[in-house]
């Protein structure tokens, strides 16, 4: 659980801004305590890109942390909104 005790060490903030506009969790559709999350850590090469960053709620972002949730399955739905971000993102304003 200490491992996610750092949200604040994220470079591009206008980004990290846009994943957070999505404004829901994209795992459980939550629109409470929404967080970033990277799904390749920094140390292992992951970026601060659109397909590496996710929107959790905090429930989420927690039960990743614990691997309790598949980074695989968080992958799934990043590859699927950026196919269709343009749909999603005016859906939700
Ligand atoms: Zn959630
Ligand atoms: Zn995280």
């Amino acid at each position: 659980m200490e491992m996610m005790a750092k949200p604040k060490r994220i470079i591009d903030n206008k980004l990290i801004k846009n994943i957070k506009d999505i404004g829901y969790c994209e795992f459980c559709g939550w629109t409470n305590g929404l967080q970033t999350h990277h799904i390749k850590t920094k140390g292992s090469g992951g970026g601060d890109t659109d397909d590496n960053l996710i929107c959790l709620c905090w429930k989420c972002h927690r039960l990743v942390h614990d691997g309790k949730i598949d980074k695989g399955s968080l992958k799934d739905i990043v590859r699927v909104r950026n196919e269709h971000r343009d749909i999603t993102i005016s859906a939700i304003r």
